[in-house]
């Protein structure tokens, strides 16, 4: 058993047994708990594939669940495990994901545990960036999008434009730069955790996110998910956070 494992089965049996003998056992509860509060931070640490925050057919018509079931369960899946096993072994396993992240930018020794370790994170993000029932931004955030846009309709325009215009594979993003709201784009892993932004919304533009559904249009594709599919509570509570 490993570590990770014979901690967890501790917590779970202190857990228990903590339950069914009352106050008693609490404390042997606790103290079990914090002895393993280590082990545990290590599992939170985890590269993991986190489950789809919808169903598979939920963003139809506008994402297929056929893209769907490629993109999250054959694309994002690899780069999780491709990651776990380029990490196997090394000091970057006990860091969380985002340290991974920007410990190995700009390392092209370590460009491609980079890579698959930025793109977990990326598709994390961009699943909980689309909402079935997507709509207008409200509140602060989009009193903020007034503020540094001029107005939603400018938002939406610029995010298109950052969309589309990104050559080849990568990301359109919104962020938050310094006290302003920006739109970005980003080329194939890199996202804006490596300049100091921090992320509030994202698209995918790589061909795999859109092909099966739109084949070579990419700025229908973008166009569906502004009109239908952001998910500005998400971007909401990413700025309350900072
Ligand atoms: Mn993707």
């Amino acid at each position: 058993m490993s570590k990770r494992a014979a901690c967890s089965a501790i917590d779970r049996r202190s857990f228990i047994l903590g339950s069914l003998s009352g106050l008693a056992l609490l404390g042997t509860g606790t103290l079990a708990l914090s002895g393993c509060s280590q082990a545990n931070s290590s599992t939170e640490k985890d590269v993991t594939l986190p489950p789809l925050p919808y169903r598979e057919d939920a963003l139809e018509p506008y994402i297929s669940k056929r893209t769907i079931e490629f993109h999250y369960g054959k694309h994002h899946r690899a780069y999780v495990e491709k990651t776990n096993k380029l990490i196997e072994g090394s000091q970057l396993e006990d860091l969380p994901l985002q340290s991974i992240i920007t410990e190995t930018f700009g390392s092209p020794e370590k460009a491609d545990i980079f890579n698959n370790a930025a793109q977990s994170w990326n598709h994390d993000f961009y699943w909980r960036s689309l909402d079935p029932d997507g709509g207008e931004p409200q509140g602060e955030i989009k009193e903020r999008i007034d503020a540094d846009f001029g107005s939603y309709d400018n938002f939406k325009k610029e995010f298109l434009k950052a969309a589309t215009g990104q050559f080849g594979s990568g990301w359109a993003w919104l962020v938050l730069d310094g006290n302003k709201l920006k739109v970005t784009n980003t080329p194939n892993a890199e996202n804006p955790l490596v300049h100091g932004q921090v992320p509030l919304l994202t698209a995918d533009v790589w061909e795999h996110a859109y092909y099966l559904d739109y084949q070579n249009r990419r700025n229908e594709y973008i166009q569906a998910v502004i009109d239908h599919l952001l998910n500005w509570k998400f971007a909401s509570l990413n700025l309350v956070r900072v």
